[in-house]
């Protein structure tokens, strides 16, 4: 064995270091060369299909953080490939992605839920004609930024109401800065009436309006009004 190369115990072939992979528990390059250990990985997988599962999922287990970690990291690097990827699978695999679909949505029904309210604010607001920006990511931080509470009456939160109705003709939308919690009883209540008119001391007024400004302020940029 010279210092550049290395025989293979596997094909036998004389190979350059590099083709050898280093462990590091024993600290010194393997006895099989890459092509060779892939190809056992290969065969193994097709023999020992449980017991090859059964490793991975160890060592996932073992490593979780590191390996969200490194899988973000190919996300942000590959994510046109990824998506298209899945895309094509997605096709490919109709009845595959229709149970896990179906297993996903039994498993979070709460997520299930969020999305279709958010799809059916875009949707109307679309109908309506007026501009959209709207997800359960931004839903989520208007909550936690009034605490989850309602904004007119401090009550539990039950729905989002929009601040400026939908239904007035120079209402922002349903948008970041049009979107504050409230309880039932407050929606129902102020329903299409004027936010001036139904709230009636200016304390809570200023307090919704600076609020409604923070998110104007952070969502508002690459908006341009009508
Ligand atoms: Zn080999
Ligand atoms: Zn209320």
């Amino acid at each position: 064995m010279s210092n550049q190369s290395k025989k293979c115990s596997g094909c036998l072939l004389e190979k350059g270091l590099s083709d050898f992979r280093f462990c590091k528990t024993k600290q010194r390059l393997v006895y099989k060369c890459r092509e060779c250990e892939r190809e056992y990985a290969r065969n193994r997988r097709k023999t020992h299909p449980e017991a090859v599962k059964a490793a991975y999922r160890k060592w996932h287990n073992s490593n979780k953080e590191e390996n969200a970690k490194r899988r973000r990291v190919v996300y942000y690097e590959k994510r046109d490939l990824m998506l298209e990827r899945m895309r094509l699978y997605r096709k490919e695999n109709p009845d595959v992605m229709k149970s896990s679909d179906e297993r996903w949505r039994k498993n979070n029904p709460d997520k299930v839920r969020a999305m279709k309210n958010a799809g059916w604010h875009r949707r109307r607001s679309k109908e309506l004609e007026k501009p959209v920006i709207w997800s359960i990511k931004i839903k989520k931080e208007i909550l936690s930024f009034w605490g989850e509470k309602c904004v007119y009456c401090n009550g539990k939160y039950e729905h989002m109401d929009h601040y400026i109705p939908i239904s007035w003709d120079n209402n922002p939308g349903t948008v970041p800065w049009n979107m504050v919690p409230a309880c039932q009883h407050c929606n129902l209540t102020k329903n299409d009436k004027d936010p001036y008119m139904f709230i009636n001391d200016l304390h809570t007024i200023s307090k919704i309006e600076s609020g409604l400004w923070d998110f104007k302020e952070k969502y508002g940029h690459n908006y341009s009004c009508k």
